[in-house]
């Protein structure tokens, strides 16, 4: 069966989050499968300079604004997958962030840009692109790929089933209801039953509308999009598509997430832990705490956004400190919120760190030395950080939410007892819930027999891709 992937992003070409993981990873675990798994991605300056013997397979064009758009193949850098990429420099060749200018904005011709994406999806599909190879399914990836269903509902001879993944459906890729003109799609398309939202368009709702299957990356986070508290407006939308929507836990590469990974200061595993305290002195070190703190080492690596509870975190940083615990924050996001950590971080300098920026390795280093990680999310679909955490044998700390839920087992005294637990799991979204289990955290940290326990039952769950791909082949299947 051949299926061709479109996103955006991938790992480690270009990556903003998670999404870059997932299609870095899924891929080969379903070529592992025996699936003939393709990617298509955009011509961005990391990618066109990432893939291995890329060669030209067609020239197209002009189109969606671009003079010269050339459909190139070759190989991803890791597993040596086959990958499309869009060489379109009017559109893509742009440094930094896929999404937004260096002012912080959207580029302003987000919906040409990643029209484009959709556009060459369904070409391929119908295999006007290439001869030699046209795919029995597209799987779509989140709002920029979310024409892609779109283009290819225009071609109703057209047999290819499409799936459509959100992974996070905050972003709906909305424009101006003008920018319509610009698509190459009918008006009879533009309505509440297609692409129109609230008087502008939505690729994320095209995506919706017009696949074939819809998924998202954990099953609880599935459920809670159909209300009104998650659906970000599209909850209507997703109930009615109901029995076409399912969730499925996004997995970890554990070649790359693994405790004896190459930049961490001192390798360890489940049966051994020596390991991991030289980890937790380094990165002490290194970020220029004190090493002789009575308390758990707490870390975040996150955007750092409201979505992922990062004020709750700075109003609970009093209830951390008074347990003489510390903290490390890897991340980057919005202005008031990093003010907020460095602000935290000079009144407190051993006991608090921040790292502003996006740093790969760094958090590595976060994963292997922290005792516990923070997830404290007003939303998350799946979650990877958590899934990371566990395999470092760093305890993750989460709000009961979407992929957390799903990923983390709580250590209650039931859960303690029967030898389940893996984490530490609240509920409310309160300054109050979050300081009380991290006050918890910090009194099972003082028993090291029970929190070591903890620890090691995580690090043996698994979250490998094998499920994850056998169940994306079963709903490929049955398509
Ligand atoms: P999201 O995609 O919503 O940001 P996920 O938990 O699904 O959240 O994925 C985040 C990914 O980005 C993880 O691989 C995480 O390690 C990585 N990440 C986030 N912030 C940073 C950072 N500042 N430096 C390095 N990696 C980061």
């Amino acid at each position: 069966m051949r299926i061709l992937h479109v996103a955006a992003e991938i790992y480690p070409l270009v990556k903003t989050g998670g999404l870059a993981d997932v299609v870095s990873a899924l891929p080969p675990a379903l070529a592992k499968r025996g699936l003939d798994a393709r990617v298509l991605l955009p011509g961005l300056p990391g990618i066109l300079g990432g893939m291995i013997g890329l060669k030209p397979v067609l020239r197209i064009g002009p189109v969606f604004g671009a003079a010269v758009v050339t459909l190139l193949l070759g190989r991803l850098p890791d597993s040596g997958l086959q990958a499309y990429v869009i060489d379109a420099p009017f559109l893509f060749q742009r440094e930094g962030n896929p999404y937004v200018g260096p002012d912080g904005q959207d580029w302003s011709d987000n919906h040409r840009r990643f029209a484009l994406l959709g556009w060459v999806a369904a070409h391929i599909a119908s295999g006007e692109l290439d001869s030699d190879w046209r795919p029995d399914v597209v799987h779509a990836h989140d709002w920029h790929a979310g024409l892609v269903p779109a283009y290819m509902a225009q071609n109703p001879a057209l047999k290819t089933a499409t799936v459509f993944t959100i992974h996070n459906l905050a972003f709906r890729g909305i424009f101006p209801l003008d920018c319509h003109v610009d698509l190459g799609l009918p008006m009879r398309k533009l309505t509440p039953l297609g692409i129109e939202f609230h008087g502008k368009i939505s690729f994320m709702k095209a995506g919706l509308v017009f696949s074939k299957r819809i998924t998202t990356v954990s099953p609880t986070y599935a459920r809670e999009i159909c209300t009104p508290e998650f659906g970000c407006g599209l909850e209507g939308v997703l109930r009615d598509r109901g029995g076409d929507l399912s969730g499925i836990l996004n997995g970890v590469d554990y070649g790359i997430w693994t405790p004896d990974d190459p930049v961490i200061a001192k390798p360890y595993n489940a049966d051994n832990l020596k390991g991991k305290k030289t980890c937790k002195l380094a990165l002490q070190s290194e970020l220029g705490l004190s090493r002789n703190a009575e308390g758990p080492l707490f870390a975040v690596v996150s955007r750092l956004t409201s979505q992922k509870g990062m004020d709750l975190l700075l109003a609970a940083l009093p209830d951390l400190l008074r347990e003489g615990a510390q903290l490390a924050v890897l991340g980057t996001g919005d202005g008031d919120l990093e003010a907020g950590f460095r602000y935290a971080a000079t009144a407190n300098p051993e006991k608090v760190a921040v790292h502003i920026g996006y740093d790969e390795e760094m958090s590595h280093r976060f994963m292997a030395g922290a005792d516990a990680l923070l997830v404290p999310s007003r939303f998350e679909p799946c979650g990877l950080t958590q899934l990371y955490a566990l395999r470092y044998g760093t305890l993750p700390l989460v709000r009961r939410v979407g992929g957390l839920a799903d990923t983390v087992v709580d250590a209650t005294p039931d859960n303690l007892q029967s030898d389940r637990a893996t984490g530490f799991v609240f509920d409310d979204a309160s300054r109050h819930a979050f300081g009380t289990r991290i006050r918890e955290a910090c009194a099972l940290y003082r028993d090291e027999g029970a929190w070591r326990q903890v620890q090691r039952r995580g690090m043996v769950r698994d979250f490998s891709w094998d499920d994850s791909a056998a169940n994306y082949e079963a709903l490929y299947r049955s398509l």
